[in-house]
């Protein structure tokens, strides 16, 4: 068996928390219940991706604070930063719903490790 790969390249390449191997997501914003390599059910409970939202909150936060800034710092109108801010927004929507989630797994496998499926 091949060795796991490291935990943040797991992590940027959205695999399993726990074996590292299984694609987390199904296709662009849907998940696996499990993961295809070890059956570890990502959702653990019901509810259990509400820290993820708020997760997804400050990474969308942190996105836009300094598009914002900037464009007002050159004298953008309000209409043109509401635009372009919306626009921003829905580009990183999808990017920031995934990112979310797995961030969110991997924390909660260091505060609360599984080491295999039940
Ligand atoms: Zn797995």
């Amino acid at each position: 068996m091949p060795a796991q790969p490291a935990l943040l390249v797991a992590l940027l390449a959205q695999r399993c928390p726990v074996c590292r191997r299984g694609a987390i997501f199904s296709g662009w914003l849907e998940l696996h219940p499990t993961c295809p390599a070890c059956g570890l059910r990502f959702e653990r409970e019901s509810g259990y991706f509400l820290v993820a939202v708020l997760i997804g909150y400050m990474f969308a936060i942190a996105a836009l604070v300094p598009v914002c800034v900037a464009l007002f710092l050159k004298g953008a109108a309000v209409n043109t930063v509401f635009a372009v801010l919306c626009c921003t927004a829905l580009i990183l929507t999808p990017i920031i719903h995934r990112f979310a989630r797995v961030l969110w797994l991997y924390v909660d496998q260091q505060l609360h490790p599984r080491t295999k499926a039940p």
